[in-house]
């Protein structure tokens, strides 16, 4: 497989899918994965753009017949990332960007280091995460209350990855996360080296 792997975890409301839609004019093609979830759409989510939205039982079969990457459960819902089209923007050259969160990070890397760049984004401090969420004002005050409490434990895993990402300006954190995107697709597989040690040696 020829493509790269940028996986952007970080609490909800850390402005990852803000970063990603701004930074995307500068990042040359890619593939975001379309991430499963047995959570409730958002108002303006769509199916099948920004989720596929389904029931646990479908979410169970999925697991079941091992379409998935990785999955969690997260904030109480099931979130998993599908195998097959991954493989294929793989095959296809391509980047494909992951916003996933810390325990399907580790999951990834575990199956798929050799493709792996990974950065961690968050706001300046807990307090300005609190506002955003708020702000955002699409989730109920006990859904953004549980969301706080897990990024307290999510900030701990910051050490697991390649870059953080401070997102203080939207201008800055998607320059850097441009720069990171671009550096990702340079990272060569174990297998790609072999093959250059192959040739250059010919
Ligand atoms: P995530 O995808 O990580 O859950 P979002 O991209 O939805 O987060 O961002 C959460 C909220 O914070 C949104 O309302 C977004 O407009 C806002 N936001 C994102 N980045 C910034 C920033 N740098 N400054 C102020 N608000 C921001
Ligand atoms: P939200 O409900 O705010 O869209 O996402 C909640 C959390 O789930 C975020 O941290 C997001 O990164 C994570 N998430 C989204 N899709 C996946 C996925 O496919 N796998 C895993 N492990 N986490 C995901």
């Amino acid at each position: 497989m020829k493509g790269a792997i940028l996986v952007l975890s970080g609490p909800s409301g850390a402005g990852k899918s803000t970063i990603i839609h701004h930074a995307s004019s500068k990042i040359g093609e890619y593939y975001f994965s379309i991430s499963t979830t047995t959570r409730q759409p958002r108002a303006g989510e769509e199916h099948g753009v920004d989720y596929y939205f389904v029931t646990h039982s479908e979410f169970e079969e999925g697991i079941k017949a091992g379409e998935f990457l990785e999955y969690a459960t997260v904030h109480g819902n099931y979130y998993g990332t599908s195998l097959k089209p991954v493989h294929k923007a793989l095959e296809e050259g391509k980047l494909v960007i992951f916003d996933i969160d810390v325990q399907g990070h580790r999951l990834v890397r575990a199956k798929m280091g050799d493709y792996v760049t990974s950065a961690f984004i968050t706001p300046p401090t807990l307090s300005e995460l609190k506002k955003r969420l708020y702000a955002r004002s699409t989730d109920d005050t006990s859904i953004i209350e549980r969301r706080i409490e897990n990024a307290k434990v999510e900030i701990n895993a910051v050490g697991e990855f390649d870059f953080v990402i401070i997102n203080d300006t939207v201008e800055l954190a998607s320059e850097q996360f441009a720069t990171i995107a671009n550096a990702a697709r340079l990272k060569q597989s174990r297998e790609e080296l072999e093959n250059l040690i192959l040739h250059w040696k010919n």
